[in-house]
């Protein structure tokens, strides 16, 4: 098996709410709130789950592009959250990250080749040829032609920017990349073309993926492992084909259960889910999913269930399998 290339324990992010002038205690909006996972070298990680259940705050913390609040990570053995400022920068060649708008993170005034070659600058290649040659070279890699270097944002298609987006992130032969819903702006023709594009990648630069989306079955399509968060939290965790056919969590189940089902004779039983995702700035108490969860028991409502191991790598964050029996219908 191979080794683990990032580590994060007990991560979480807090926002804080800005209260009236005389408002002594503050609030904190939970973003993230006790994720711990592990990706192993050469692997693809999902991470899935509702808008606004912390996918990408925990993408950005784990880079710290923002400032977890706790927590630990660590990537290739080295603690990312002690790192100062220039350390971090060094390692930052090893992280990269794509994400969902390539063209928002991209100058509309500056060519696309100009654009690939700052980073080389920054990182103090002077020789300008030599970095002309390299964005050539990576242009071609991500399936583009060396003219493109010439042309500016507007010029290219949506799935051609995000290829941009990918060829910007592999300039420095990156380990990890947390790519952040990078196909979710894409029409869905051109959604499996660039999730073959990172497959292939994949397998050539031995890159392993923190694949963020909403999308289950982009997820499904790409990841090894995947982890369902709610609410800030991670509720289940396990490899791709057992979690899709036996989802544990009630969460997952339902998750699975609205999603498109690509072979009709493989009919699913429907799981509504009831009411409305809870506001993280006062989530409930007990299990957060309790009050959408068709299984609540009194426990759900008081006692909030620990991410435990349920069977050989499967991870589950739900009463029901505490005591090791299937949740009654
Ligand atoms: P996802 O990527 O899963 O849609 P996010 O990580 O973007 O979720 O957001 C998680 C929660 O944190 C949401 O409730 C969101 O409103 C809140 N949040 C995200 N960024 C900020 C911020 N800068 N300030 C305050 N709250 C934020
Ligand atoms: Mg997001």
């Amino acid at each position: 098996m191979n080794k683990t290339l990032l580590e994060v324990k007990d991560l979480t992010k807090y926002y804080p709410i800005r209260g009236g002038l005389f408002q002594r205690n503050k609030q904190y909006v939970k973003a993230v709130d006790g994720v711990t996972f592990s990706i192993r070298e050469g692997e693809t990680f999902g991470l899935v789950g509702e808008s606004g259940c912390g996918k990408s705050t925990t993408g950005r913390s784990i880079l710290r592009l923002i400032e977890p609040t706790s927590g630990k990570v660590y990537f290739d053995g080295r603690e990312i959250t002690k790192l100062n400022h220039q350390e971090l920068r060094n390692i930052r060649k090893d992280m990269q990250i794509i994400f969902q708008d390539p063209y928002a993170s991209l100058n509309p005034r500056m060519t696309i080749g100009k654009m690939m070659e700052e980073p080389m600058i920054v990182h103090g290649i002077s020789d300008k040829s030599l970095r002309r040659q390299k964005v050539r070279e990576m242009l071609e890699v991500v399936g583009l032609n060396a003219e493109h270097g010439d042309r500016y944002p507007h010029e290219f298609s949506g799935g051609q920017r995000q290829r941009v987006g990918i060829a910007r992130a592999l300039m420095h032969q990156p380990k990890l990349i947390v790519a952040d819903e990078p196909v979710s702006a894409l029409d869905v023709s051109v959604q499996s073309q660039v999730l073959n594009l990172l497959q292939d990648l994949q397998e050539t630069f031995r890159l392993t993926y923190l694949f963020i989306s909403h999308d289950l079955s982009v997820v499904r399509y790409i990841c090894d492992r995947i982890g369902v968060m709610y609410l800030g939290r991670m509720v289940e965790l396990g490899e791709r084909d057992a979690l899709y056919d036996r989802p544990l969590h009630p969460y997952t189940q339902a998750l699975l259960s609205a999603a498109p089902i690509p072979d009709p004779e493989a009919l699913r039983e429907r799981i509504v889910l009831q009411g409305d995702v809870p506001n993280p700035a006062n989530p409930p108490v007990g299990c957060a999913f309790h009050p959408r969860c068709p299984y609540a028991v009194e426990t759900c409502r008081t006692t909030r269930p620990a991410f435990r191991e349920a069977e050989s790598g499967r991870f589950v964050a739900c009463h029901l399998y505490e005591t090791g029996g299937e949740p009654v219908a």
